[in-house]
This record gives C-alpha cells, structure tokens and sequence, in this order.
C-alpha cells in the first residue's frame, strides 16, 4: 500500500468493517478517499461523525456510470450518445446510432477495463454477456481530436477554484502524457471545460478535489466524458508546476482552510511510468532520466512492476514550451516511451 507506507498509522479492514470505521472516527478529525470505489454507505457512517469530503452522496453519483451521465445531463453538459443495459429489453431496443460503440460496465471500471469495443449488434450482445450482464452503458464511440481533463477545488464555504486545462494523451485506454501549457488547446476549449467542470462540482454540492475528463471533437465541440471524485492522475503535474497542488488543496477542503486559485508558474508535461518500462524486471535509467534538468521523479513504492501497472510519474518543467516538449521527448526515448 503506497499511502500506507507513508502513513502514521495504518487500518488494513474492509471497507465496511464496523470496528474499522470505528477506529478512524475515533482516530481522524476529517476523512476523504484517493479511489473512487470504497463504498458510499461507510462515507456515510463516517460522514454522521466526521467531516468527510467528498461525501458520500457525490460519490456515488461518480462511482456509477448511469447516475453519472444522469448529473451531467441534468447540468447541461453534453455526453457521448448512450444507453443503459440492465435488461434484455433495454439491449434488444438499443438504436443502430450507438454503433459502433463501447460497452462500460457501470461500477468498477478504470484503466479501460471493464470496457469492450463492438461494431455490430452481435458483438454486442456478446459484450454484454462477457461482462456477467452486470448493469452497462453502452456508448457511441466518438472521433476524438483529443482528450482534457479540468481539476477543480470546492470548498466547504462553496467556493471553487481550478487548475489549467489538461490535455491528456491515452494509449490502450490508460493515461500516457498530460500536456499543460497556454494554448495546449485552443482557449474556447478550454474556457467551456472550466465553466463545465465547476457547473459540475456546484451542482454536487461537492466539497474537495473533482477532475472531470472531456472529448474534444473535430469541430472543436467538447463532450464530458466521466468524473473522478478524487486527485486525479492527469493533475499530478501540479506537485511540480503549480503554487498550490492538488494534494494541497485535498487537505485545505477538508480542514475547512481557503481555497485559493492555484497558479501554474511552468509549463509542465508529465509522463506516466507504467510497469512495461521495468522490462525483464530490470529498473529504468533514472539516473540518466533525472540528468536532464527540470525532470522530476515520482516513485509510489509499489513493489511488482507489471504491464499497465502505475509506478510513479515524471514531472518535467522548465522556461519554455519547447524547451518542455524537448525535454520530455528526450526523457520518453530514454525509457522506452513512444514519442507523442
Ligand atoms: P476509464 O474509467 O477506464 O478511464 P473511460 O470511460 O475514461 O474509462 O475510457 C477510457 C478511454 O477510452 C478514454 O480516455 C478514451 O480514450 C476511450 N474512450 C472511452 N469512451 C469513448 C468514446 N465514447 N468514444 C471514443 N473513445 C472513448
Ligand atoms: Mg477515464
């Protein structure tokens, strides 16, 4: 446990373990949550003793997929065309429109998993079989132009701050680079991302960290595509490139402390370092890596690197966007990342 080998004290329980809930009621003065998943009703419980953000109602909405795009519609920020499979009927009247397109199963999904592609009705059908008929969306696939993601900060007082749009680059439906810069995207873009993305959060009434992840699609038009109640991978830059991470701003939303609108002092690029780089188990040249200036190393401790698996992140700053670009390029050769 990455979090638990820098924690003063560790609680290793289930989630909805009573003497577990028990014990950081009696331990913490306010709880949050780095994943997503831990289920809503222990934010619940915890939630009647301690202040807990996110809390537990906004969790739930983000940690299922229907209830999700239900938030988004509701805020008037369009998603990709979808359906929602929970019965044989739903999949019998799905419209040809949705095709091709990818099944989600509603809960537990990341990294890509949890999701298959399908062209046709019948592979469809044979989707949602492979995924134990469990409750899916099926989503049109879009033609992407790219892919961002805004990081915003609500407070307990309401206020919310954010950081720069992100413009992230996914490979086999894991996050790969996250670009972050003026005009990374073309300031409209990005200007309804923010305005969305805090539509979003204030609708929630949500208090803490909240990365929203879009589509932009050829025409320049912007798709939400899901929200994640947390820090997020995409704004692990902002330890390196921001006055104020958001880590820093987790801790302040819960301690009830001001939010202040982060500023970005560098353009920043950040690399995620996935297992495949430990090839045969053998450890990346970090120091030939960390030779280039501006190039900053994050290591999460975990022990077995294997494929797809986060290991840590490079953050790299610098003056310029080019001399950023040149050198995280150059990073990406030395590790064996396909240049982007
Ligand atoms: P996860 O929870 O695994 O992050 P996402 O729904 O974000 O799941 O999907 C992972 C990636 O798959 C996205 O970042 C995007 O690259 C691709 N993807 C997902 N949905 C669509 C879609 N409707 N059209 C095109 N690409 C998509
Ligand atoms: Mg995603």
């Amino acid at each position: 446990s990455p979090a638990g080998l820098v924690s003063h004290y560790h609680v290793q329980t289930d989630y909805l373990d009573e003497q577990g809930l028990a014990q950081l009621i009696q331990r913490c003065s306010a709880i949050t949550t780095e994943f997503e998943n831990v289920p809503a009703p222990a934010l619940r419980t915890l939630g009647a003793h301690r202040t807990v953000a996110p809390g537990a109602d906004a969790v739930a909405i983000a940690q299922d997929r229907t209830r999700e795009k239900a938030h988004f519609v509701g805020c008037g920020v369009p998603c990709a065309p979808y359906a929602v499979l929970e019965t044989a009927a739903q999949l019998a009247a799905v419209s040809d429109d949705l095709l091709p397109g990818i099944v989600k199963t509603a809960r537990l999904g990341y990294d890509g998993k949890g999701q298959v592609r399908v062209n046709t009705r019948v592979e469809l059908a044979a989707a949602w079989t492979e995924l134990k008929n469990v409750t899916c969306v099926l989503e049109k696939m879009l033609p992407l132009r790219a892919e961002c993601s805004v990081i915003v900060a609500r407070g307990q007082d309401g206020v919310c701050v954010n950081f720069p749009l992100q413009l992230n680059l996914h490979r086999e439906g894991i996050l790969a680079v996250t670009e972050v810069y003026e005009n990374n995207v073309p300031a409209p873009v990005a200007f309804k991302a923010i305005a969305a993305a805090k539509a979003i959060a204030d609708e929630l009434k949500y208090v803490g960290v909240l990365c929203v992840e879009f589509f932009v699609l050829a025409d320049d038009s912007l798709v939400v595509n899901e929200m994640a109640p947390r820090p997020h991978n995409s704004g692990h830059y902002t330890l390196d490139a921001c006055d104020l991470s958001q880590f820093d701003l987790q801790v302040r939303a819960l301690a009830g402390l001001p939010l202040t609108q982060p500023r970005q002092h560098s353009p920043a690029i950040m690399l995620n370092l996935l297992g495949d780089l430990w090839v045969d188990g053998v450890t990346p040249p970090w120091d030939q890596v960390l030779a280039l200036p501006g190039a900053q190393l994050h290591l999460y401790g975990k022990l077995k690197a294997s494929k797809g698996r986060k290991m840590g992140h490079l953050n790299i700053t610098g003056a310029t966007v080019d001399q950023v670009r040149a050198t995280a390029l150059a990073a990406a050769k030395l590790l064996g990342i396909a240049p982007f």
